[in-house]
C-alpha cells in the first residue's frame, strides 16, 4: 500500500515532466513507469478508493457491460454483454425484414447502455468496504 499523500517534491518540475511518487526522480509528465524505480502508472486506482468515474464507465461501454464492471455491477456488466449480442442479432434479423432500418436498433442499445452506466451508484466503495472495518 503506498501512500502519496506527500508534499510536492523540491525538484524542479515543469508543465511537461512530472516527479515519480516513490523516488523522486523526474520524469516526463505523461510517463507510464519510472526508470529509477518500480514505479508504474496505475490507471485505476480511483476504484481503489471506490471513485469510479462516470465518465469512465461510460467510455467503456463502448463494449456494453464493461462500464457496469467498472462500477460494480459484474453480473448485471454480464447481461448487458449478453444483450450486446441479442441486440447485434435483433438487429441483423430486423435490418433483413426492413431493409436496413433494423440495424438502428443497435446504436440505440449502446447509447441506452451508456446512459443507464452514467446515472447507476457507484457500487465499488461499498462493496470493498463492506469486507473490512469502517475507518
Ligand atoms: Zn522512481
Amino acid at each position: 500500500m503506498e501512500y502519496t499523500d506527500a508534499p510536492i517534491t523540491e525538484l524542479p518540475v515543469s508543465a511537461d515532466t512530472m516527479t515519480c511518487p516513490l523516488c523522486g526522480h523526474v520524469l516526463p509528465k505523461d510517463a507510464e513507469a519510472c526508470d529509477r524505480c518500480d514505479w508504474v502508472r496505475v490507471p485505476d486506482a480511483d476504484t481503489a478508493e471506490g471513485k469510479a468515474s462516470d465518465a469512465v464507465a461510460v467510455m467503456l461501454s463502448v463494449i456494453p457491460g464493461l462500464g457496469h464492471v467498472y462500477k460494480g455491477y459484474r453480473v448485471l456488466g454480464l447481461l448487458f454483454v449478453i444483450g450486446a449480442f441479442g441486440a447485434i442479432l435483433l438487429g441483423m434479423l430486423a435490418a433483413t425484414a426492413t431493409a436496413g432500418f433494423g440495424l438502428g436498433l443497435i446504436p440505440i442499445y449502446w447509447l441506452a447502455v451508456m446512459f443507464h452506466v452514467f446515472g447507476i451508484e457507484d457500487r465499488v466503495a461499498s462493496t470493498v468496504k463492506d469486507e473490512g472495518e469502517e475507518y
